[in-house]
This record gives structure tokens, C-alpha cells and sequence, in this order.
């Protein structure tokens, strides 16, 4: 908490989709928020004040997650505004789908830079505030595809399989400070990375999903909101499937 009373979030990717619900989200919930963006300031900025407009502090932070000087400048940003960092929500993603067959490697690291090692870097620069703090909530986006594995997503899925590994060793190593790291598996969500795939691609899977229709972006921020609440302070390296029952 910090001085003014409210936790601080810090969710990265968060100027639109899933990062950007889980950021109005947290701010519904009484949480200050870090907006971390890559490219889009205007966006950002939009979601910023959507929050300020309610009450809650909010700021922008530009910054490459997927490099250990991006986390860090991020997690100073949002020390400097805020004096504490109470919530991590490691949310940006990237895919580069193809069959392995065919993927460059550029491809596969890309994809792993930025979904798993931006994990660990953001894990790494903030961690010490939390043990500091005795308390904490971690929260990766995870996917379906790192549970099921998906054919054309081997990078995607090696990555989202590997925030999976590192949840459950982080649960483990940060238990005794009462910092619980979980993830959440969303399936398939409407969001700008899937309005990318081909319609008859998004058919398909819509087809395999028990609920019958695409997940939105508020049903994967409300289940984060809940393992960031003080109230799942029992919950820790869990993986939470919010994906209409395709994962079971
Ligand atoms: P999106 O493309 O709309 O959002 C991803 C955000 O991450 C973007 O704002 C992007 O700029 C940001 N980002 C990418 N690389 C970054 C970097 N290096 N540093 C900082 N920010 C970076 O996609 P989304 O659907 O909202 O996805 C959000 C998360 O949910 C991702 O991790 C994604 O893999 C995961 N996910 C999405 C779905 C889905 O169906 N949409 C399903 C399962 C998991």
C-alpha cells in the first residue's frame, strides 16, 4: 500500500486488450495502476486517464520488457510515483506463429524474449520490494496453449508453458514473505492478437470450445483481479484456465 492509501499495480502490454482490462480492472478494485506500454503513448495515456477519471492514481511508463534495463527503468518509475509496488501483473505477449518446420529463429526468440524472460526480468526488478514488504501478488498470463500445446505455436506455447515452470518455482520461492505467484490461462480471447488470425481459423477454435464463443478481455481481468485480491492470499502456484472450458 502506499501513502495515500490504495496497492499499486504494475501490468505490463497494458494499453489495450487483456493488459488494458486487467488495468481498469485493478483500478475498480481500488488499485493505483502503472501503465506499461511499448509503443502506443496515446493509448496508454487513454487508459491512464480512464483510471485517474475515477479516482485512482495512474501512470504511463514506456519500457521494453523483455530487456533487464527496460524492467528496471519500469519498476523505478513506479517506485518514484507510487513508492511501492503492492500487485506484478506480467501480461505482454507476442506471437510469431508457424509450423517449427519452417520458423526462423529470430521467431522463436522473440517470442520467448518477450512472453517468458519478460516475465523473470519484471520478477527480478521487483521482487526485492515485495520482500521488503512481506507481501505480494504475482500474476503471469499464461495461455491454453502453454497447458494443451498448439500445432504452428511451438515458440508461443514453449513460452506459455515456461511462465507455468516459473509461477510454481517463484510460489515456492516467495512463500515465506506471503507473496503468492500465480498464473492464468486464458483460451481464446477477442482481442487485436486474435482478430489477426484468418476467420475461418477463429471458426475452428470456437468450435472446440465447450462454451461456445471467444472469451472477452473483462472475463480474463476479473479472474486476475480476484488472485490479486487480498482475499485469494491462500492461492499460490496455481494455474486458473479461463477459457470457456477448452483447457479440461
Ligand atoms: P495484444 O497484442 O492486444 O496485447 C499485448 C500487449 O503487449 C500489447 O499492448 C503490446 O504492445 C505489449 N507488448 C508486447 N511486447 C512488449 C514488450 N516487449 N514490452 C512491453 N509491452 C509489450 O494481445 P492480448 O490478447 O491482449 O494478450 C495479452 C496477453 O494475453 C499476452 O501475454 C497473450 O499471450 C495472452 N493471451 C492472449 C490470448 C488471446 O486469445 N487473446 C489467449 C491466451 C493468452
Amino acid at each position: 500500500m502506499n501513502a495515500n492509501g490504495g496497492r499499486v499495480a504494475l501490468v505490463t502490454g497494458a494499453s489495450r486488450g487483456i493488459g488494458r482490462a486487467i488495468a481498469l480492472e485493478l483500478a475498480r478494485h481500488g488499485c493505483h495502476v502503472v501503465v506499461n506500454y511499448l509503443r502506443d503513448r496515446e493509448a496508454a495515456e487513454a487508459v491512464a486517464q480512464a483510471i485517474r477519471d475515477t479516482g485512482q492514481g495512474a501512470i504511463t511508463v514506456q519500457a521494453d520488457v523483455a530487456t533487464a534495463a527496460g524492467a528496471i527503468a519500469l519498476v523505478e518509475a513506479a517506485m518514484e510515483a507510487f513508492g511501492t509496488i503492492d500487485i506484478l501483473i506480467n501480461n505482454a505477449g507476442i506471437t510469431r506463429d508457424g509450423l517449427l518446420l519452417r520458423m526462423p529463429e529470430d521467431d522463436w526468440d522473440a517470442v520467448l524474449d518477450t512472453n517468458l524472460k519478460g516475465a523473470f526480468q519484471c520478477i527480478k526488478a521487483v521482487q526485492r520490494i515485495m520482500l521488503k514488504n512481506r507481501a505480494g501478488r504475482i500474476i503471469q498470463i499464461s495461455s491454453v496453449s502453454g497447458t494443451r500445446g498448439n500445432a504452428g505455436q511451438a515458440n508461443y506455447s514453449a513460452a506459455k508453458a515456461g511462465l507455468i515452470g516459473l509461477t510454481k518455482s517463484m510460489a515456492r520461492e516467495l512463500a515465506p514473505r506471503h507473496i503468492t505467484v500465480n498464473a492464468v490461462a486464458p483460451g481464446f480471447v477477442d482481442t487485436e492478437m486474435t482478430r489477426a488470425l484468418p476467420a475461418d481459423a477463429i471458426e475452428q477454435a470456437v468450435g472446440q470450445i465447450p462454451l461456445g464463443r471467444l472469451g472477452s478481455a473483462e472475463e480474463i481481468a476479473t479472474a486476475v483481479a480476484f488472485l490479486a485480491s487480498p482475499e485469494a492470499g491462500y492461492i499460490t502456484g496455481q494455474v486458473l484456465g479461463v477459457d470457456g472450458g477448452l483447457g479440461m
